[in-house]
């Protein structure tokens, strides 16, 4: 079987991690820890970094760190992972949805403003498989209505939009340093700030809120969470970092080699090659089936996986989940686009380690199954 995902740790893991064992530094104390979120604060051109556990933890502390809750609104796209919703459903705000670019995945900027109202408190961008939001919009619609904005780029490390990285855009940005992202930690995720009032808030709220006076240790003001990343997982994150270049580089040669070798199964649309802000960084090779082909994405991934090719689906829109339609949310959303993306998406192996024989295999099954 050929994966949809495989790491590569064939760098400094190795190395990094003897040392956490060594030393005895294997919890969020030591030196793994600083180097690593200066490692990303640096690489994204951000003033301050908070690593914490995973890309959904990141999300709830960035909500909670702006002090989104009870009455408020955020708006967000509905085609997007269960983590963007349930950050805000959790708080007690309510996600406001949007429906996405069938072309490019992301949200459709233009159906943003009217759905602002005067609960409106942020909006969270998630720039979806490979192509950034178009973010001169989302900034300009912030700035006229006085919004946050909380950015989730998981799948876009090393990506930019206009020359500048993406993960620089939000009040707030995540990232996401799951094995299928490109980089990886394990499990992780950090939030990337510049604000430094915000910065102590999520080292706070990352840290149980102890209190900063040492007197008062184990007096507590507020309610945070342990969301502490170790040094164990950051000594991972500092040797994949030293290779971003790379594997970003690699992914873009993955995505190039599928777009030629592809280009002719007349059932299929490719994703987007680039667009005039970003070029597609490819953290996941998108397709979707043509609206004139006779069989769904599902039995399609069925005999992909027969032949030895895994894929997996894409995300299952928002507004269709039904654990947020029990809770009375969504019902009446029309959202055709994210619910089409569901029905026709799939997206086929492309890890960091990948090999050129492994991409034509692919490109072979999909020929026989899909010409
Ligand atoms: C992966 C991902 C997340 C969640 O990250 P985890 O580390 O798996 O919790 C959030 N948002 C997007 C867009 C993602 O792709």
């Amino acid at each position: 079987m050929i994966p949809v995902n495989e790491p590569l740790l064939n760098g400094n893991e190795k190395k990094y991690l003897n040392e956490c064992i060594d030393t005895g530094w294997i919890s969020s104390e030591g030196p793994f820890i600083k180097k690593f979120e200066e490692g990303m604060a640096s690489y994204v051109g951000r003033k301050y970094a908070v690593a914490v556990t995973n890309g959904t933890a990141a999300l709830e502390m960035a909500v909670e760190a702006l002090g989104i809750g009870d009455g408020d609104e955020v708006i967000m796209p509905s085609f997007t992972i269960i983590s963007c919703g349930q950050a805000v459903v959790k708080s007690g705000a309510k996600p406001v949805l949007v429906d996405s670019e069938y072309d490019s995945f992301n949200m459709k900027i233009e159906d943003i403003e009217a759905k602002i109202t005067p609960n409106t408190k942020a909006i969270m961008i998630v720039h979806i498989y490979g192509l950034p939001v178009d973010m001169c919009h989302i900034l300009a619609l912030a700035k006229k209505y006085n919004l946050k904005i909380i950015e989730d780029a998981a799948e876009m490390h090393g990506q930019t939009y206009n020359g500048k990285m993406c993960g620089s855009f939000g009040d707030i940005s995540i990232f996401s340093f799951y094995p299928n992202k490109h980089i990886t930690t394990g499990e992780g995720g950090m939030v990337l700030i510049d604000d430094e009032v915000l910065y102590e808030r999520c080292k706070s709220l990352r840290n149980l809120c102890f209190s900063p006076d040492g007197n008062k240790r184990f007096i507590h003001e507020e309610l945070g969470w342990n969301l502490r990343m170790t040094n164990i997982q950051a000594a991972l994150g500092v040797a994949q970092l030293e290779r971003i270049d790379e594997f970003v580089a690699k992914k873009r040669w993955i995505g190039n080699m599928y777009q030629e070798l592809l280009s002719d199964i007349k059932a299929v649309n490719l994703p987007i090659i680039k667009k005039n802000f970003a070029n597609n960084i490819y953290w996941v090779f998108a397709i979707t089936l043509k609206d004139n082909y006779p069989k769904s994405a599902k039995e399609v991934m069925k005999e992909l996986g027969a032949k030895g090719i895994a894929t997996r689906p894409f995300f299952y829109p928002m507004h269709k989940q039904p654990v947020f339609n029990k809770m009375g949310l969504f019902l009446d959303n029309n959202l055709p686009n994210s619910e089409k993306l569901y029905e026709k998406g799939f997206y086929i192996p492309s890890g960091i380690a990948i090999t050129k024989e492994q991409i034509r295999e692919v490109s072979k099954i999909m020929h026989e199954i899909l010409n």
